[in-house]
């Protein structure tokens, strides 16, 4: 049974948010894949953010923070409750006045910040040129590559509490570990991040970034839709290498394929369902499981009304 969203939706146009009714979380998934979410509201400042999660509260909705979508596989039955995408006052990067700290806020993709410290010959961030997700969904997953993490680099980050409350967090506080940090699983809203950069030098900076680049295009299926590694870092080895071995390279459900292009990815060939993902990563869950001993664990987060 659907919520009551009356009061909510009253609110919400009190509010000055943004709100679509039934909307499909295929538009807002780097995957493509996701069905309707009752309700979808744009909050551009921390006013709005606040009454909202005041109402939500009181009414005893589920909500869902959403980032840029690319760790998320949304159920082909949608979301019941609300999804909240942050923008406007969210977005802004800024230099702090110590001249090599950056603050971003959550809702800026992760691209503008490192292009930002590019701009500003600031070093640190150049291992993230090329991961598609908002900073502050970078920040809760503790996103990393190519030797590089969150942890190593973020200082501070400020946070809106479910009750209300303003935090700042330095870096020390934030549990972070292999794709984990204090918010994980929470429901703290994350504002803003600081970022503890070094100078550097601007072409050196640059041609890092395009180096990573160019590796990430050869051996990913960039030009297709996925959220990334479907798999956490096994303790005995990489999950594309298990997944390689067991033969599955190649291997389709409905749209879901495993990349031919590299195993810890999984595509949407055009079509995918959520369901398709599903079976395809519970697939690759027993054979690896039956082949290798290792049992695989999700780093894709799954959402939404259970199929
Ligand atoms: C082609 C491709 C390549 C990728 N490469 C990498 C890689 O190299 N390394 C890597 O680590 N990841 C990679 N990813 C995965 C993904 O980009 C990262 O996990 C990214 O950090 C997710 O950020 P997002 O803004 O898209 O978060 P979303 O997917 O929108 O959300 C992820 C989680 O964060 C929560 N969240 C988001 N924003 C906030 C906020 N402001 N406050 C509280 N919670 C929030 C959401 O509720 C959700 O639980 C890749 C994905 C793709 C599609």
């Amino acid at each position: 049974m659907r919520p009551d969203y009356t009061r909510f939706d009253n609110v919400a146009r009190e509010l000055g948010c943004a709100c679509l009714r039934e909307e499909p979380m295929s538009r807002h998934t780097t995957f493509r894949i996701g069905g309707p979410a009752d309700r979808f509201l744009t909050v551009t400042d921390e006013k709005q953010l606040i009454g909202l999660l005041q109402i939500l509260r009181e009414e005893r909705l589920p909500w869902l923070l959403l980032g840029n979508g690319s760790n998320l596989l949304v159920s082909d039955q949608g979301i019941r409750g609300a999804v909240i995408a942050l923008s406007g006052d969210f977005s802004r990067v800024e230099l702090l006045p110590d001249g090599e700290t950056v603050r971003a806020g959550a809702a800026a993709p992760l691209a503008s910040v490192c292009a930002f410290a590019r701009e500003h010959s600031l070093s640190g961030l150049e291992f993230a040129w090329g991961i598609p997700g908002s900073a502050g969904g970078a920040a809760y997953m503790n996103a990393g590559a190519y030797g590089g993490e969150m942890k190593d680099i973020v200082k501070r980050v400020t946070h809106l509490t479910e009750g209300g409350e303003v935090v700042t967090v330095s870096c020390g506080e934030l549990d972070f570990s292999y794709r984990h940090s204090r918010y994980t699983g929470g429901s703290d809203v994350i504002l803003s991040v600081e970022y503890r950069l070094v100078p550097g030098n601007r072409e050196e900076i640059s041609a890092k970034m395009e180096e990573l680049m160019g590796r990430r295009k050869e051996k990913q299926p960039y030009d297709q839709p996925s959220a990334g590694s479907v798999f956490k870092r096994p303790q005995n080895g990489f999950a594309a290498a298990l997944i390689e071995e067991c033969g599955l390279k190649g291997r389709k459900i409905g749209g879901a394929q495993v990349s031919p292009k590299h195993a810890g990815f999984i595509v949407n060939t055009g079509g995918a369902s959520c369901r398709d993902v599903l079976a395809l990563i519970d697939m690759i869950k027993e054979k690896v499981a039956a082949e290798k001993g290792t049992q695989l664990e999700c780093e894709v987060r799954v959402t939404g009304e259970a199929e």
